[in-house]
């Protein structure tokens, strides 16, 4: 018998709750520490606060214009042209979002049409599939090599069709910690020359890469930056994720086809925000300190972790840290990290959720946004396993 009074179809039949909402939960429920759901557990600088005030009062309350605040694009597209060395018109290049993942649904939905291909690299973050299959398109699924996650692009190439519409890159990349390199940028480019593929680049890691890495924006690259929409994220740059702010930037002709889905998904973003970043912009680039912020916190987390049996696997970019449990257990990685919230105290989020094959290497995705004390209390627990 049908359990609810209207009979409905559901257009994402196997999909869940998000692995973050579940082990948020858990860890909650458990009274453990939390390095299961990416964020930082400390605030963002005064400044920025008392400029959301500034701008609340100062009666900034009403709609902002429908791609977002003309000064804030502005300085966005200068601090593009100063990272990526990359030109563009803030008017009608840049669109202020409501967070990366907003950036990501939106790029999809306008640009995926039913039974298109979409090549994403597994592990993937977990928006991108779902807003494929609302668009009817379908999702290829490509894995990283394990344990480097690198890419084979010669693999990648075959898999291109006349169907293939775009294809999802990710870097610093989100559950790994994989940052891709040149060479990989410039097999994209190879790979997508004389094609009519677009590239949805989630960098809302920019800012977050380690030991004198730089970060490989498709903005640097002359024939990407013509078929790319990339997203990018204030949450991360700035310690606030629940302002949920970011923005996306494509060419002008992609633009414009994205804003006539977020006119009509969003219309604008929360105002006295946009003000309060734009003018603190204005003063500060303290993004270029995140580097070695987030850096000295990894390099906290894995020295503690020196003596415990879980294997460090590399990071070279984002606020993860993922650890290998193949000496401890032979657990799956999802009961593995159930057990370890339950039992020790400790929420993580098992790398195989991130892949539609479930692929289980026995890793574990820690996020080290965190203060050192927390880190060293979890770095304990850690090393008694
Ligand atoms: N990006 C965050 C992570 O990877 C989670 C964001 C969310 O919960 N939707 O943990």
């Amino acid at each position: 018998m049908n359990q609810y009074p209207v009979h409905l179809k559901s257009k994402l039949p196997l999909v869940g709750t998000t692995i973050f909402t579940i082990m948020s939960a858990l860890a909650n429920e458990h009274k453990a520490i939390n390095l299961s759901q990416g964020f930082p557990d400390f605030s963002c600088k005064d400044k920025l606060q008392d400029l959301v005030f500034k701008h609340i009062k100062a009666g900034h309350n009403q709609y902002a214009p429908m791609a977002g605040l003309p000064l804030l694009r502005e300085l966005l597209a200068k601090k593009i042209e100063s990272c990526y060395n990359h030109l563009l018109n803030p008017e009608t290049e840049i669109t202020i979002t409501a967070g990366g993942t907003q950036g990501i649904y939106t790029a999809i939905s306008a640009f995926v049409h039913k039974d298109d291909e979409v090549i994403v690299f597994e592990p993937a973050y977990d928006c991108y599939v779902p807003a494929i299959l609302m668009a009817g398109g379908s999702p290829i699924s490509v894995p990283l090599q394990f344990p480097n996650y690198s890419i084979d692009w010669n693999y990648v190439k075959k898999l291109i069709t006349a169907k293939t519409k775009m294809i999802v890159i990710n870097t610093p990349h989100n559950p790994s910690g994989k940052v891709l390199k040149k060479e990989d940028l410039i097999a994209l480019e190879k790979i997508t020359e004389n094609t009519d593929i677009l590239i949805l680049s989630d960098e809302v890691y920019e800012h977050i890469v380690f030991d004198e890495v730089i970060h490989e924006s498709v903005w640097r690259y002359e024939k990407l930056a013509k078929r790319s929409i990339a997203v990018y994220s204030f949450g991360k740059t700035y310690h606030v994720t629940g302002w949920k702010m970011g923005y996306c930037i494509a060419p002008e002709y992609l633009m414009k086809e994205f804003r006539k889905v977020h006119q009509f998904l969003v219309f604008s973003v929360n105002t006295p925000f946009q003000y309060a970043i734009a003018e603190y912009l204005q003063e500060s680039e303290d993004y270029l300190e995140l580097n070695k912020f987030y850096q000295e916190k990894r390099d906290f987390f894995t020295s503690a972790l020196k003596e415990s049996r879980f294997e460090v696997l590399p990071a070279k970019g984002t606020y993860f840290q993922l650890l290998s449990y193949k000496k401890i257990s032979k657990e799956l990685d999802t009961e593995f990290a159930i057990r370890l919230t339950k039992e020790h105290k400790i929420a993580s989020v098992p790398l195989s959720v991130f892949y539609k094959s479930k692929e289980d290497n026995q890793v574990l995705r820690f996020c080290f946004a965190k203060g050192e004390d927390t880190l060293k209390k979890a770095a304990e627990i850690l090393s008694k396993i």
